[in-house]
């Protein structure tokens, strides 16, 4: 049962955050691997819990020794998932979620097809809009520039969701949470009370409210 590898994929501001740490807190034996990156740390992150925060030369040096499973420019930073956070999760004997953007999504689905892929969406581009100010007022540093840079960024990265197994709209929190923990569940084999919730999350279902949010975002 364990060993499962969860690629989950979300633009930025979505509740990819928020949503992970609620399924965690509700459904054990699930790794998240923390990934290296090159951007400075936000708000109260932690060195080693959301990131390890790393410098550009080091992060060069360990593409170049094929430390990554995969790595990717994101919004001008490196960021990568070393091997070592599958081997960890493997020898405890857990599954394992990644946190990481389309292009590493893709990456991975190539190399392992068994990855179950789940793609978050905000239900429209105003949501979007503002939890990405809510979250930079919570940390006192709103850009224009950065928001409208995301916002742009969330049309394209939606064009991907079609290569995702499974698409989850985050409004109601509680419902998404729901609704991943009915996913996590059923890719380890759990039918009871959970197949219904999950089956409607593939993203071949194309269920009303992930339709209607693809809609409000302009993406078929
Ligand atoms: P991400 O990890 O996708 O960048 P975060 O988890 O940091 O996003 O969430 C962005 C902001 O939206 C945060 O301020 C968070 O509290 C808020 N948020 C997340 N999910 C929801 C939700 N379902 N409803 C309302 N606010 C939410
Ligand atoms: P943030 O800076 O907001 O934490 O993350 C920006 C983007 O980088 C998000 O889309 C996030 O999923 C992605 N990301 C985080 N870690 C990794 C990683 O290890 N690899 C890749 N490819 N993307 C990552």
């Amino acid at each position: 049962m364990a060993g499962i590898l969860f690629i989950i994929s979300a633009p930025s501001g979505s509740g990819k955050s928020t949503l992970v740490a609620q399924v965690r807190s509700l459904v054990s034996g699930l790794d998240f691997s923390i990934s290296y990156t090159t951007r400075p740390p936000r708000g109260s992150e932690t060195d080693g819990r959301e990131y390890h925060f790393t410098q550009r030369d080091t992060f060069e040096q360990m593409v170049e020794n094929g430390e990554f499973l995969e790595w990717a420019s994101v919004f001008g930073n490196y960021y990568g998932t070393a091997f070592s956070a599958l081997e960890h999760a493997r020898a405890a004997g857990k599954d394992l979620l990644l946190d990481i953007d389309v292009q590493g999504a893709v990456q991975i689905m190539k190399r392992m097809p068994e990855a179950v892929s789940i793609f978050i969406l905000p239900p429209s581009p105003e949501v979007l809009e503002m939890r990405l100010r809510n979250r930079s007022e919570a940390e006192h540093m709103t850009s224009e520039d950065v928001i409208e840079r995301r916002l742009q960024q969330a049309r394209s990265e939606l064009e991907q969701i079609w290569d995702y197994k499974y698409a989850l709209v985050n409004d109601v929190l509680d419902q998404a949470t729901a609704e991943m923990r009915a996913i996590v569940l059923y890719e380890r084999g759990v039918r009871d009370g959970v197949t219904a919730t999950a089956e409607g999350c593939r993203t071949d279902a194309r269920s009303l409210r992930l339709m209607t949010a693809m809609k409000s975002f302009d993406v078929g």
